[in-house]
């Protein structure tokens, strides 16, 4: 099991799985099939997933966006948590990952709850603000190409009724935020510097922004969480 890059105390993590997870059968075997893909690292930690699956929970989401789909887990977590008539659009461009992602997600039931749309996400969150479903959804999670991550951000808080929660994901970019010299040989290759300033850019702006309540956390790699005032 992959263990949170920013867990220096590598026991502490395995205390924190060991006494906290709840990772159900479907949910292990979508991620380990997942992680024989070179690919893996776009993969949220399952801690991450649990996490993310109370957070819908503790808000009453029943309308969520997902940017960022990769091989399905995280919209798995949130889907499974939220009741049956909830709806989720997820936004990806991969036809290649995202079957995989739908397979487990007819295999765990709640393939009728997700509209995935094939597209760059930015022309799928357009499509929902002309279509008149602005201010209509509850959660929105982004993690995407890093360096759309402003135009996801604006786009999501006007989908967003308010009360409603954005969770950026990668938002310590595997500590690049602070140094990019802190990324190894093989992250080097997949982030460019362009999308290391895009999130240190967008993380600053959140900062002093005052239509939302925030938290950073630093919890897997990096999760903020905007509440739309
Ligand atoms: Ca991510």
């Amino acid at each position: 099991m992959k263990k949170g890059n920013l867990n220096v105390i590598e026991n502490m993590h395995a205390y924190v799985l060991e006494h906290s997870l709840r990772e159900s059968d479907v949910l292990n075997r979508l991620r380990l099939e997942t992680e024989k893909d070179s690919s893996a690292i776009m993969q949220i930690p399952p801690e991450q997933g649990q996490f993310m699956a109370l957070l819908v929970k503790l808000i009453g989401a029943k309308r969520t966006i997902e940017i960022g789909v990769y091989t399905g887990y995280s919209t798995l977590c949130v889907s499974q948590a939220m009741p049956s008539n909830s709806y989720t659009v997820a936004c990806d461009v991969s036809e290649a990952w995202t079957n995989i992602a739908k397979r487990y997600w007819k295999e765990a039931g709640v393939d009728h709850k997700i509209d995935l749309r094939i597209a760059p996400a930015s022309e799928t969150l357009e499509a929902l603000i002309k279509d008149g479903q602005s201010q209509s959804y509850d959660f929105v999670f982004i993690d995407a190409d890093k360096d759309n991550y402003d135009l996801y951000y604006e786009l999501s808080l006007k989908l967003l009724k308010k009360g409603g929660v954005i969770a950026i994901d990668n938002v310590l970019l595997f500590g690049s935020v602070i140094d990019s010299n802190l990324l190894g040989d093989s992250l080097r290759d997949k982030l460019s510097e362009n999308s290391i300033q895009a999130v240190r850019d967008l993380n600053k702006k959140i900062r002093n922004d005052c239509r939302v309540d925030i938290s950073m956390l630093q919890i897997a790699d990096g999760i903020t969480l905007a509440r739309k005032i």
